[in-house]
């Protein structure tokens, strides 16, 4: 099970990873365009992101998405974003520190 598991990450992650570069060749600019994540809640490329009905996940996120669903971890993306709450809550936690560090220095 756990080889199976490595297994399907590893081929997932080149999937997903093909579909960063496959959008940096078609539109280079999408490589410095950034979004804020609607899962991760942190500003990534365009490139490699995707668009899930009212959600948009930068590359990192459609990889834990398309491989939670494969693994039957989630049903569906409103399933997946309730999962990231915590990561993303923790995220935004982190920014207003680091924001707060900076207005220090
Ligand atoms: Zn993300």
């Amino acid at each position: 099970m756990e080889n199976n598991y490595e297994q399907i990450a590893q081929d997932m992650q080149a999937v997903i990873h093909q579909m960063k570069i496959d959008d940096i060749e078609e539109n280079p600019d999408s490589e410095f365009e950034l979004f804020n994540c609607s899962a991760c809640a942190k500003d990534e490329a365009l490139a490699g992101s995707i668009q899930y009905s009212n959600y948009r996940l930068c590359n990192n996120c459609v990889l834990m998405y398309e491989l939670s669903l494969k693994l039957g971890k989630v049903k569906n993306i409103d399933e997946f974003m309730q999962k990231m709450e915590d990561n993303r809550l923790s995220n935004i936690c982190d920014f207003i520190k680091k924001d707060s560090l900076g207005e220090k220095n």
